[in-house]
């Protein structure tokens, strides 16, 4: 069996009356690129947390490479670079003292490549990280992570705060880094799109619920699209996930995760995208909510 870079179950996160993580349980397998996808407020920020033990779970447990941050952060915490929503970086530093101040905070550093990142993005050492843009900010943050050589890099909301083109470039440059080998990555947005690309694996969560983790590969594949003439769904429902269903006078369309062999003359099958699975299943947990307030 493959070693899992994260592994919750049944984890749960609480404050006070209200549940900001639920009943998740998934495996992240070693060398994946992952994306953790959901809208604002749905548990990505408090999953990270509690990976890297900045937080107690309620209910479960989480590991990490094996092992509890909160149990042996002595163990898991060299070997994992996490990059929080707002980039806490010295401010007022110079880029060449918060790069010596990494150096001697961990064993493992790799002053080389972070000199090289910075030189790349022509980021100059002697500027205070105060006055770079916020796209260098966010590229600092992540040349620090990945100064550390870390075996597992954790991003959250890394591109929110960046124009089109530094995204890209962002992305491009953590791809090259996950190409250099040996680096599994686990990176939160709610914008999917540029995700896409470089992601190989999901996790989408909403309203505190884990509703997918998988490849996406395996996502897509799982994934049809029926249309046909209006009718009566329940034998569909008996054998297949119904995600979502939509009805006209004369239609019925289903958005389904099939379950083994899908054949049925009433119906015309399609392959639908990976965009569409996502809004199908953040639609369905809205409705959910809805029901349950
Ligand atoms: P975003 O995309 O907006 O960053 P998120 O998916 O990262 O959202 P979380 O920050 O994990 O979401 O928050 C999940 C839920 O838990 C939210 O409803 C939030 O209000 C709540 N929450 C998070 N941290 C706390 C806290 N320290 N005290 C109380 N509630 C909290």
């Amino acid at each position: 069996m493959s070693e899992l870079a994260l592994e919750t179950r049944g984890l749960g996160k609480r404050y006070g009356r209200k549940w900001a993580l639920r009943d998740c349980t998934l495996e992240l397998p070693v060398g994946c690129v992952a994306a953790l996808v959901g809208p604002n407020g749905a548990g990505k920020t408090t999953l990270l947390h509690l990976a890297v033990g900045l937080t107690a779970p309620t209910a479960g447990s989480v590991r990490v490479l094996g092992t509890s941050a909160r149990e042996r952060p002595d163990l898991v915490l060299p070997r994992v670079g996490f990059v929080a929503q707002e980039h806490p970086l010295y401010r007022r530093f110079r880029l060449a003292e918060m790069l010596k101040a990494c150096g001697r905070l961990n064993d493992t550093w790799d002053q080389e490549l972070a000199l090289r990142r910075l030189e790349r993005l022509r980021i100059p050492l002697d500027q205070r990280i105060e006055t770079l843009s916020g796209g260098q900010q966010a590229q600092v943050a992540l040349t620090l992570a990945l100064g550390k050589r870390p075996e597992l890099l954790l991003l959250d909301e890394p591109v929110a705060s960046l124009d089109p083109l530094a995204r890209r470039e962002f992305l491009q440059s953590l791809m090259e880094a996950v190409a250099d080998g040996g680096l599994t990555v686990l990176l939160s947005s709610h914008i999917l799109t540029d995700l896409e690309r470089v992601c190989d694996y999901m996790i989408l969560l909403s309203a505190s619920q884990v509703q997918l983790a998988a490849p996406i590969d395996d996502i897509v594949g799982a994934h049809r699209v029926l249309s046909g003439p209006r009718s009566d769904v329940s034998d569909v429902e008996r054998v297949h996930a119904v995600v979502q269903a939509s009805h006209t006078d004369r239609q019925t369309t289903l958005l389904v995760r099939a379950n083994g062999h899908l054949y049925d003359a009433r119906w015309h099958v399609d392959e639908v995208g990976l965009e569409e699975i996502v809004l199908a299943y953040l639609g369905r947990s809205t409705a959910y909510e809805e029901l349950a307030s």
